[in-house]
């Protein structure tokens, strides 16, 4: 498959090389006045030599790091941010550039959408995650304590530069997350995407490079068929319901080990596919299969029926529900989705039941 940019709503995605040329030539063409790299701890170490190696230009440049992880993608560390950039003398033609994984780049757009009123911004996704799901979409901010995601705006990048190579570091438990996406994306939008995704035990790291340009794709193209949010980019919550309680659930409970967000999620997928075989007729051996698949990246997690209770509460807090029920995206067929479904609670534990199931 040949790789080629992907035109993305208002902002170009390039691939390895030529998101190299991209970053060159836009520091020729639009001379920032000074450039701002913004790392974690993590990809200061792991990526920021890589990506300074690239880089050909005499523009005066600031490294600015903050730490790792979700529980500091909050307005503290953007304080920190706006006030790094400005004692480093960021003005209005400065640019930010967002080397890093998901965190780094929602929490990085927000600031530079927001100081000095917005300046330009590029983001060079470096995990699985923010490579095939948050590098489209120009969503952009920060959690409000635990809600997740409550502060922000939608702004774009000048461009995403995707460079696989990054991935070498990535531990494995964070490129597992960013697989739950992908087996998503095929789920929802394309038979012989998932198919691919199946046999990726067998694959190539050029193969791994062709789904990730593929699953770009495959977002890309769900979020500008629905710029609005109305309907085709809800199925991109596929799993998300229960998952998102899945992983509340375990944040909460101190008796369990915290879930990864993309593992909360494998698991809403292979409950999401057996409330798709009651529902909606989805045939069993589809429902199987991803049991089996999901089986062979995610080490299986065992929940007690007063759990499962707890998570079905947990549910009724979601943000997509309508006038307190809870909406599912469920398949008919994969690559054919229907949203806004409503499940009986008693579905719920027997789909837990069935996840607990050998296949
Ligand atoms: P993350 O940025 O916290 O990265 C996960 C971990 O991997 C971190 O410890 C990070 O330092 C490390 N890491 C990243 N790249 C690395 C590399 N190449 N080598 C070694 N370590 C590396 O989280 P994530 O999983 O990338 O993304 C999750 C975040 O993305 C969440 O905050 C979520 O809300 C957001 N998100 C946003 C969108 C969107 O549309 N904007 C979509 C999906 C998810």
């Amino acid at each position: 498959m040949n790789i080629k940019t992907i035109q993305a709503q208002g902002y170009s995605i390039y691939f390895n090389d030529e998101g190299t040329s991209f970053i060159n030539q836009l520091l020729v063409e639009k001379k920032p006045s000074k450039l701002f790299i913004l790392v974690d701890d993590h990809t200061n170490e792991h990526c920021l030599p890589m990506f300074l190696s690239s880089l050909c230009t005499d523009i005066p440049l600031e490294i600015i790091e903050i730490e790792s992880g979700e529980p500091h993608k909050q307005i503290d560390t953007c304080v920190q941010v706006w006030y790094a950039l400005s004692e480093l003398g960021a003005d209005r033609k400065s640019l930010l550039i967002n080397l890093g994984g998901g965190m780094v780049t929602d929490l990085g757009g927000f600031v530079a959408s927001t100081y000095m009123r917005g300046i330009d911004f590029v983001n060079v996704p470096t995990s699985l995650l923010a490579m095939v799901d948050a590098s489209v979409g120009g969503k952009t901010g920060v959690d409000l304590g635990a809600l997740k995601n409550l502060i922000g705006v939608i702004n774009n990048p000048l461009g995403v530069v995707i460079r696989t190579e990054f991935l070498d570091t990535l531990p494995a438990n964070e490129l597992r997350c960013g697989m739950a996406e992908m087996f998503k994306h095929g789920l929802i939008y394309s038979e012989s995407y998932w198919q691919k995704m199946c046999s990726l035990n067998e694959l190539s790291v050029a193969a791994l490079d062709e789904l990730i340009y593929e699953s770009v794709l495959i977002k890309n193209s769900i979020v500008t068929q629905d710029i609005g949010e109305q309907h085709l980019r809800k199925t991109l919550n596929y799993g998300h319901t229960l998952g998102h309680a899945i992983e509340s659930y375990c944040l909460q409970n101190p008796d369990r080990e915290c879930l990864l967000h993309g593992e909360a999620v494998a698991i809403g997928l292979v409950l999401s596919s057996y409330l798709s075989v009651k529902e909606l007729g989805l045939p069993l051996s589809v429902a199987n299969k991803v049991k089996a698949v999901i089986g062979e990246f995610f080490e299986k997690q065992f929940f007690t029926y007063e759990e499962i209770t707890d998570i079905c509460q947990l549910m009724r807090f979601d943000k997509k529900n309508v006038r307190g029920n809870v909406h599912f995206v469920l398949l008919e067929a994969i690559g054919k989705p229907k949203i806004d479904c409503i499940v009986p609670y008693e579905e719920i534990y027997k789909a837990f039941e069935y996840y607990l199931e050998e296949v």
